[in-house]
């Protein structure tokens, strides 16, 4: 199911690398590191600066979120949907991932700080994505489902 999404690799995607510090598409600083750097001291602090890393809460987060993810789409998958839709704060429009991409990300966002969300699925078809929220209620909702009735005595039956 996730075969087209997957079909998109090596087409051309419009690079919109908005989000966050430390990632550009300007070619690398050839002194970058190097003492003698003609233009050390001179660079803008705030360019070359040093990623923060993620904090314990954030680490966390991201933590859950992947296993959020696997319920997720172990629940949803099934029933057609191939990832979520994330609304973008900096484009001001939704962000389609498959689920392999989402996890991708996270894990991505794990290892080096850094977030991926500009890089969606190529040319989704949004009936297929859903919402965090829309997982989540989903999920409760199944999970109240599996649970209904137990809440008596295990004896209370018989
Ligand atoms: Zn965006």
């Amino acid at each position: 199911m996730a075969a087209q999404v997957t079909g998109s690799r090596g087409r051309t995607r419009p690079r919109r690398w908005v989000y966050g510090e430390g990632v550009h598409d300007e070619p690398i600083d050839p002194f970058n590191g190097d003492p003698a750097d003609p233009a050390a001291g001179l660079h803008d602090p705030g360019d070359d600066a040093p990623l923060d890393p993620l904090t314990d809460v954030e680490r966390q987060d991201v933590l859950e979120d992947l296993a959020d993810l696997e319920i997720y789409q172990a629940l949803l998958a099934p029933i057609g949907v191939r990832g979520l839709v994330i609304e973008c704060e900096d484009c001001r429009e939704p962000h389609y991932f498959d689920w392999d991409l989402l996890r991708g990300n996270l894990r991505h966002l794990l290892s080096s700080g850094r977030p991926r969300v500009h890089e969606p699925a190529y040319d989704p078809d949004p009936d297929h994505y859903v919402t965090w929220d829309y997982a989540r209620g989903y999920a409760d909702g199944v999970h109240d489902t599996l649970t209904e009735g137990t809440d008596e005595e295990p004896d209370a039956e018989r």
